[in-house]
């Protein structure tokens, strides 16, 4: 799977040193044996522009890109010139995509390296849309603007929740037209990760003929995301237990915040536990556990109220990878494996609990909690409920006529809920404002987003977007000036549907 392209490619016409950001590169997976990676450069692109950059994310990386031109930015986050210490893979991996095995890895992605910050920090580099590499199949290795564009903004506005995330660095346009259900302008998304290790990776792994691979994929794996499982009695079902407590964290957090991912497939779980692979995901607007955005996902199995469900199935799968590794006997092998994975429910439920405590202000555990929160969330899927302004209601104080007029039910629920912070010792501040910092006044919500994403890919407009994302960067304060955006559609986006057709 080698080509022979060269590193630095002679499109646009500038001096590579130029291009001296600051990076800092190490490539450890390039450095596994073959078989987990292709090398490959980024194809070149026509005519790249550059559309957004982050400067934010990329002070914390140590880069420093205002001293490039927009004509250097462009070369460099298109991949029309790499730089000198790069070196470019794209990674093998599998994975079940809505429960079918299949056999994938990057077909439009690209690794440059692992760049390494001054505190040692590892973040891999990767260019998405970069052209065809010999994991394509029928691809074409490109990707269109409002979907790279749509991956900048929901991945910003996780890390800006506290949710752990890959993150996007810049997106440029390439002058070239990619072919969907109609011509639509070609980018590049550079996309910054602790990894793009996946359960798909390990899934591959397991699939080689002996257990070399798996094994040195997960010693690669506790080295580089577990390093404190070098010392434990059992090193890989400690990995296994970790990830599945990550995953089981990730998915609380998610469902916390009314995210649904859209399409968990196991090569879009990420083995580090970050959210990864922003594709046909969207938050919920009313308060419905069937919401479906996805237009691939016709079964819902990917629904907001699966997805804990999912996870575990995932994490199944990743089990299975490390059997041969949890024990020399396949039937103790199993037994820790199934131990193990039964464990995330109960992991799920209790981050999940933690956190709606916080929601709700709890600062203290009742058993009535439980029974409190049910009650709450079965009238809000009654009552249509906009799920993330109702959270932030509770905790501005908002009088309860104020949240739902009139409305008995809710009166008799917000008597109990406030009996049941009367209740608990240190003052109501303390409540209100953890509150404050778990309900977030803004998200994403889908017809801002679209709104944004269209008035820049068809009017080439970028002012909407730059507005949200800086309305997004703070999602726990209440901003008057952005109050627009936190409006729930006019009209119940019931079929609202996001669209993989990246
Ligand atoms: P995703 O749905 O983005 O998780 O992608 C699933 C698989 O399809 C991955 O192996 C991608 O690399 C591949 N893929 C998605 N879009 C393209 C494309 N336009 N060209 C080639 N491969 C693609
Ligand atoms: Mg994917």
């Amino acid at each position: 799977m080698k080509n022979d392209t060269p590193i630095i490619c002679s499109k646009a016409n500038v001096q590579p040193t130029s291009l001296n950001v600051g990076w800092n590169f190490d490539h450890s997976y390039a450095r596994l044996p073959e078989v987990f990676h292709a090398q490959l450069a980024p194809i070149p692109v026509q005519d790249p522009q550059v559309v957004i950059l982050n400067h934010e994310l990329a002070a914390s990386l140590g880069l420093d890109l205002h001293t490039l031109s927009e004509q250097h930015a462009a070369a460099l986050f298109s991949g029309n010139v790499l730089p000198d210490s790069a070196h470019p893979i794209a990674q093998a991996y599998a994975g079940h995509q809505f429960g079918h095995f299949t056999m994938l890895g990057d077909g439009r992605a690209i690794l440059l390296g692992e760049h390494l910050t001054s505190i040692g920090e590892r973040f891999d580099i990767q260019f998405k849309g970069s052209g065809q590499t010999p994991f394509s199949r029928r691809g074409d290795g490109r990707a269109a603007l409002a979907p790279m564009l749509r991956e900048y903004v929901i991945s910003e506005a996780m890390h800006a929740l506290n949710i752990p995330t890959t993150r996007s660095l810049a997106v440029v346009t390439t002058g070239e037209w990619v072919l969907r259900e109609k011509p639509l302008p070609g980018a590049i998304l550079t996309r910054v990760a602790a990894s793009h290790i996946r359960v798909g990776t390990f899934q591959y792994a397991a699939g080689q003929s002996s257990d070399t691979a798996i094994k040195m994929l997960a010693d690669y794996v506790i080295q580089r995301h577990y390093p404190t499982l070098n010392n434990a009695e059992n090193p890989y079902l400690s990995l296994l237990d970790d990830v599945i407590e990550r995953q089981a964290a990730l998915v609380a957090q998610w469902m916390l915040v009314g995210f649904i991912h859209g399409v968990m497939n196991t090569d879009n779980m990420s083995i580090c536990g970050q959210t990864i692979d922003y594709g046909p995901c969207a938050f919920i607007d009313s308060y419905d556990p069937k919401t479906v955005f996805s237009s691939i996902d016709q079964y819902g199995r990917y629904r907001y109220e699966n997805q804990p469900l999912m996870a575990q199935w995932n994490l199944a799968r990743f089990a299975e990878t490390l059997l041969p590794l949890l024990d020399p006997s396949q039937e103790k092998a199993i037994a820790l494996a199934e131990q193990a994975i039964h464990s995330f429910s109960e992991r799920y439920q209790s981050r999940w609990m933690l956190g709606m405590r916080k929601k709700l202000g709890l600062l203290t555990e009742e058993t009535e909690d439980t029974d409190l929160i049910t009650a709450l969330l079965n009238w809000m899927h009654r009552q249509e409920t906009d799920y993330t302004n109702f959270f932030r209601a509770l905790s501005v104080n908002r009088h309860p006529e104020e949240i739902a007029t009139n409305n008995a039910e809710f009166f008799a629920w917000h008597a109990k809920w406030k009996s049941r912070l009367s209740r608990q010792p240190g003052s109501a501040d303390i409540a209100y404002s953890m509150m404050q910092q778990s309900n977030p006044a803004i998200i994403p919500r889908n017809h801002c987003v679209e709104d944004a994403l269209s008035a820049a890919s068809e009017q080439g407009d970028l002012s909407p977007l730059k507005r949200l994302l800086s309305a997004l960067a703070n999602p726990f304060a209440d901003i008057p000036q952005f109050n627009d955006l936190r409006n729930p559609p006019a009209s119940p986006e019931r079929n609202y549907q996001t669209f993989c057709g990246t």
